[in-house]
């Protein structure tokens, strides 16, 4: 294969895994050491990276890609995360997906209880549709990248009024790490160092964002941290075939994926299993580690079978997003029984930026 053959399927490998649009998947590629094309982020910019990525992951509403980041494009020591346009909180109307990263991210004090948000974090800059963010007296730097016409100085101006309002000090433009952050660390040294001993997993995953979206069967995936494990549930509809192999081999790769291994499994995928059109819901449990560690404390993914559960209308929410019509396609079809709804038959695009990016 001649070289620019070689980078053009080595671009479009990075793809499946950053979202990144075919030229600068090869930009990034080109003249750099494609040993490890997908590197690793130093400590800090790890720490900053997993911290918002643990924020943005949540649970409880829909987007047009899993957790509502359609791309992320990563540097050694920086990242710009694309987030979607949109979002919607069960039936909710559509709300903007910039407006809801700042409600989970900006930190503020509730003064002698908590700070909410990432402590640390810190606003630096806004350009067009990008939020320059970092930590502290850091020089770890990530871009929150909107879409076309997103006004993050108005959401940031009307946080800061609210949360001065409520008596809730907003912390996002102070130079240091102020003493409700530090007293907030000190308070709960449990969870910050459990937090810590996770920010290489989190940034990882975070820089290989499109797996959720490429190599998953799963139409619905959420997470949060419970002790020293980031769990994520993975949700495929009956009908389409729940592929976690596919999954577990893009997400171990080792070349493009991360050092893991798997600490324990349970798999349900047993034909015995089957159990035809009743309304339980399978489960397949992976406990992974990194590769380098002994013990369990990693990664744990629940691969989840069976009826759509929060069906009723999940494809039109979704389509309405703008999710990638091949992915709907894919991981929830319109013939699938548990997801169709009077709704999914009306379904157009209100919010189709997206669309072309994948
Ligand atoms: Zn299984």
């Amino acid at each position: 294969m001649t070289s620019g053959g070689r980078l053009n399927k080595l671009a479009r490998t990075r793809q499946l895994y950053t979202g990144e649009l075919f030229h600068v998947s090869k930009e990034a590629l080109r003249g750099g050491d494609n040993r490890s094309p997908l590197r690793a982020a130093p400590m800090r910019q790890a720490h900053l990276e997993a911290e918002i990525f643990a924020k943005l992951c949540g649970g409880g509403q829909w987007w047009a890609h899993p957790f509502g980041i359609a791309a992320v494009q990563t540097a050694d020591k920086s990242a710009v995360v694309y987030l979607d346009s949109h979002t919607t909180f069960r039936s909710d109307d559509p709300y903007p997906r910039s407006a809801h990263a700042l409600d989970e991210l900006l930190p503020g004090a509730e003064p002698g209880l908590q700070v909410n948000g990432v402590v640390g974090l810190r606003v630096v800059g806004i350009e067009g549709p990008d939020l320059h963010l970092t930590l502290a007296g850091d020089g770890c730097h990530l871009i929150l990248r909107g879409t076309a016409g997103t006004d993050w100085a108005g959401e940031l101006d009307e946080r800061w009024r609210r949360m001065e309002k409520a008596g809730s000090p907003p912390l996002w433009n102070e130079p240091q790490l102020t003493a409700y952050e530090q007293a907030h660390i000190r308070d709960y040294p449990r969870v910050w160092s459990a937090h810590r001993g996770l920010d290489w997993l989190g940034s990882a995953l975070l820089r290989r964002i499109a797996i959720f979206h490429m190599s998953s069967t799963a139409y619905s995936s959420r997470s949060w941290i419970h002790d020293d494990e980031w769990i994520f549930e993975l949700d495929t509809v009956r009908g389409i075939k729940l592929d976690h192999d596919a999954f577990l081999s893009s997400l171990m790769d080792p070349l493009w994926g991360i050092p893991l291994r798997i600490h324990s499994q349970y798999c349900s995928c047993d034909p015995h299993h089957r159990l035809g059109h009743s309304t339980y819901t399978l489960q397949c449990t992976y406990h992974l580690a990194h590769s380098d560690t002994s013990g369990r404390g990693g990664l744990q993914l629940r691969f989840r079978h069976g009826p759509g559960a929060y069906a009723g209308g999940t494809r039109s929410t979704l389509q309405s997003l703008g999710a990638p019509a091949k992915w709907l396609a894919r991981v929830l079809p319109m013939s699938s029984p548990d997801v169709s709804s009077r709704r999914d038959n009306e379904g157009t695009s209100r919010f189709s930026r997206e669309e072309g990016r994948s």
